[in-house]
């Protein structure tokens, strides 16, 4: 590596006050929303076009210096964090909405641009993206991407693979490419597409995007019911799929996720009886919402759900769901004398009372703390593993129970990884995922990145170690 040619050189293409040298200010970009161990990196670029992107992975390439990178930085695993002194590249100053179009049914928009936003943009227009992280606020077009993103919308929707047409893909070597298309069906080739979506910025820098946009829903009507058992509530979602609602949201907060909130959100309370709670939109005609509400209701009854209150109202619905967007923050201020391991898992729904029994008696196994959460409605689970990072018996017993809890899901038809992505703190139940479903797919995945990035410049030491 030599940096400082590469430093002198990137002087002469950045304006000075777009890249950051200052100790105080590289410190913010040492971390991100993870427990993943701090690395500060040598030098933060900040571009404002692709060309500018396309200049500074030219200069990397050539003189081997590693770059990363960065957007929201709310990442749970690592990916944004530049180890090895590498250089980051904040990509959170191309923030431009470029075009909403409706007739061709996309959004082109630049990668800085945070989801809520985007939304709040695209409402103008009676259209919403509909991958929605629970970080929307802070999350952007471009990590989430990156990241391939879900959230709760993703029981109907999906999540960011379903919905981005084409991107402007700028490789390691500095070569701008377009890869997708813009318009609805595309075939060309290979789908390099789908590998750039998910890939953690180890494949290539994205920098605009052209991403499909739909219809805010007609009428919508939030549930909350609570369960006094977790396993009912888990049941209860594969009811509701097999009875063919296909509700927008529906998250899971078990017990310990509702301690942590009551003690975080003044005006959250919950039945002492209550082991676990779901959260469950309805969507659709206005005139129909009555006749949905009232099945949604007795088949909740049915399957063990109390104390069930709906809404339509805006207010009344944020208040709902505050315990589900506060319930990150509200266990970390729970346990602020240890640490919280987000887990991600995903089962299909029908498995979710296995895995949640699962959980619980890992958890139990090894004595450590798993409070849970999940956008249950995709299948999607948040195990969050407390442990304390001074107690090295405590950090075995979070390895082992990580492992277990990636090997249940495994084994009940699931992934290590719904939404979250690998970075690198689920590099080995990556492995352990490939063991099972074959091994030759790490051999492909280390032969794409070598096709990517030869000098292995880009986000070096995320997702899969390159030998
Ligand atoms: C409270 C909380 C709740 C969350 N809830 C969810 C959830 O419901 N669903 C979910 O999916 N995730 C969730 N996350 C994880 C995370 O917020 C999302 O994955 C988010 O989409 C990441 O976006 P970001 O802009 O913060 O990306 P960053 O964290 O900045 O980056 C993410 C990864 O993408 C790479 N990257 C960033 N920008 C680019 C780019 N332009 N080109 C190429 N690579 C790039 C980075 O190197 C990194 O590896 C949550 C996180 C928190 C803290």
């Amino acid at each position: 590596m030599n940096f400082e040619a590469f430093r002198v050189e990137v002087r002469r293409i950045i304006d000075e006050d777009r890249i950051i040298e200052s100790q105080g200010e590289l410190m913010l970009y040492s971390y991100d929303a993870s427990p993943a161990e701090q690395a500060m990196p040598r030098m933060v670029i900040q571009p404002l076009t692709t060309g500018e992107v396309s200049e500074i992975l030219k200069l990397a390439n050539e003189y081997l210096v590693p770059v990363v990178p960065s957007s929201g930085r709310t990442s749970l695993h690592g990916g944004p964090i530049p180890y090895n002194g590498a250089v980051v590249i904040d990509l959170m100053r191309m923030n431009k909405v470029l075009e909403v179009n409706l007739e061709d049914s996309y959004v082109h928009s630049e990668v800085g641009v945070r989801l809520d936003e985007l939304n709040a943009e695209l409402a103008r227009y009676g259209h919403f993206f509909p991958p929605d992280p629970a970080s929307s606020a802070a999350a952007t077009v471009g990590g989430s991407l990156a990241n391939g993103a879900g959230g709760m919308r993703g029981a109907k929707y999906g999540t960011v693979k379903d919905w981005v047409l084409g991107a402007e893909v700028v490789l390691p070597t500095g070569e701008v490419t377009f890869m997708g298309c813009r318009t609805l069906k595309c075939r060309a080739g290979y789908d390099l597409l789908n590998l750039i979506i998910g890939s953690e910025g180890t494949l290539g820098v994205v920098t605009n995007a052209y991403l499909k946009i739909w219809p805010l829903p007609e009428a919508v009507v939030r549930l909350r019911v609570y369960f006094k058992s977790i396993i009912d509530a888990a049941k209860a979602v594969g009811v509701i799929k097999s009875r063919g609602f296909r509700p927008l949201i529906i998250e899971f907060l078990d017990e310990g996720t509702m301690e942590a909130v009551s003690n975080y959100v003044r005006e959250f309370k919950y039945p002492e009886s209550a082991e676990a709670m779901l959260i469950i939109d309805i969507d659709g005609p206005p005139e129909a919402m009555d006749r949905y509400v009232n099945s949604m209701v007795t088949l909740l009854k049915e399957t063990g759900g109390f104390e069930i209150e709906w809404t339509s109202n805006r207010d009344e619905m944020e208040k709902i769901y505050m315990a589900r967007r506060a319930a990150y923050p509200a266990l970390l201020r729970l346990f602020s004398n240890d640490r919280v391991m987000p887990e991600d898992i995903s089962v299909p729904p029908s498995k979710l009372p296995e895995a949640v029994k699962g959980i619980r008696d890992i958890g139990d196994k090894y004595g450590l703390r798993i409070v849970t959460w999940g956008h249950v409605g995709d299948g999607n689970l948040h195990p969050n593993i407390i442990y304390n990072p001074s107690d090295q018996s405590s950090i075995s017993r979070l390895h082992a129970v990580t492992r277990e809890i990636g090997l249940l899901a495994i084994n009940l038809g699931g992934t290590v990884s719904s939404e979250h992505g690998i970075g690198v703190l689920k590099k080995d139940l990556l492995v352990n995922e490939l063991e099972v479903k074959g091994i030759a797919q790490l051999r492909l995945m280390k032969a794409i990145k070598k096709a990517f990035d030869p000098n292995n410049i880009l986000n070096p030491g995320k997702v899969i170690d390159v030998d």
